[in-house]
């Protein structure tokens, strides 16, 4: 099986019926790239930026996250590259930002929610993004958003961000501005929210509908796409298509081929996966035909 997968490597992902699916990588910062060759993926669906963030004594500045952000945009070219503010606390904490303590922290101060209480530091990374946006195509998306005003917000601090590098005369540019869909209310309400575009985080999807912590082995039945995810998957989706926005999914579901069937039947026609399931993803994609 898999010398017979990694012959699809290469290749674009289409179903049996001929239909093109979009193969996008998840990435945790530029040095995952060096092996990789860009011709075997549409792009990337999700750069975790936390690896600036974690590990070190201070935060990072302005021209640092640039340069990070220009690396993976220039391995891109002109494929889609869609990086993630920052998204801490919960199971990715950052001493000094997160909040310690928390009785419950992946319903506390985590994701949009953390950077929207320290605009000093999101401010910096939105300055950096904007900057960046010149030199690729390049989108940004954020995390952990439950309720449209966050969006707004941010898209706000967006507005401000780009405001103050014009008068300064600083080379920048608006990049689209999309968010995940990864808290249950995010997608049971997803017509109300601006986005530009959409990425389901299924890791987090999943633990929040069905109340079982993602990093729990013993739940790990609960963690199977189970009836109500999939109806919230495809709700999303559906908007998508009836709004012409991009919807992508972005979780570890998207790199398990025996998912895809499923993903695939709920209407997505974008999957962001780890580089190691490409091959076998595509595999599974060239064996799928729509039903009827
Ligand atoms: C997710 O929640 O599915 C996701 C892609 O984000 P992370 O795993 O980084 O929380
Ligand atoms: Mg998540």
């Amino acid at each position: 099986r898999r010398a017979v997968e990694a012959a699809y490597l290469a290749k674009p992902a289409v179903t049996a019926d001929g239909t093109r699916v979009r193969v996008m990588l998840n990435i945790a910062g530029p040095d995952d790239l060096a092996p990789l060759d860009p011709a075997h993926v549409d792009g990337i669906g999700l750069v975790r930026s936390e690896f600036l963030f974690q590990g070190r004594d201070r935060l990072p500045g302005e021209e640092e996250q640039l340069a990070a952000y220009r690396r993976i945009l220039d391995w891109a070219g002109d494929r889609p590259v869609t990086i993630r503010t920052l998204d801490a606390g919960g199971d990715k904490p950052i001493p000094g930002l997160t909040r310690a303590g928390e009785g419950n922290p992946f319903l506390g101060v985590r994701g949009l929610r953390l950077s929207l209480r320290h605009p000093e530091v999101f401010r910096v990374q939105l300055r950096a993004l904007a900057r960046a946006a010149v030199a690729g195509n390049l989108k940004v998306m954020v995390p952990m958003v439950s309720v449209p005003d966050e969006l707004r917000r941010c898209r706000d601090l967006l507005d401000e961000a780009l405001a103050g590098l014009e008068g300064e005369g600083v080379p920048a540019a608006r990049p689209p501005l999309g968010m995940m869909v990864e808290v249950p209310a995010a997608a049971l309400s997803v017509a109300d929210f601006d986005a530009d575009f959409l990425s389901i985080g299924s890791n987090d999807l999943i633990q929040y509908t069905m109340a079982a912590s993602r990093d729990e082995p013993e739940l790990a039945e609960l963690a199977e796409p189970s009836p109500a995810v999939m109806e919230l998957i495809a709700r999303v989706a559906v908007h998508g298509a009836a709004t012409g926005r991009e919807v992508s999914l972005c979780g570890d579901l998207a790199g398990e081929p025996r998912h895809v069937p499923a993903l695939l039947g709920a209407g997505l026609r974008t999957l962001s996966m780890a580089p190691t399931s490409v091959a076998a993803v595509k595999a599974a994609v060239a064996r799928w035909r729509a039903a009827g």
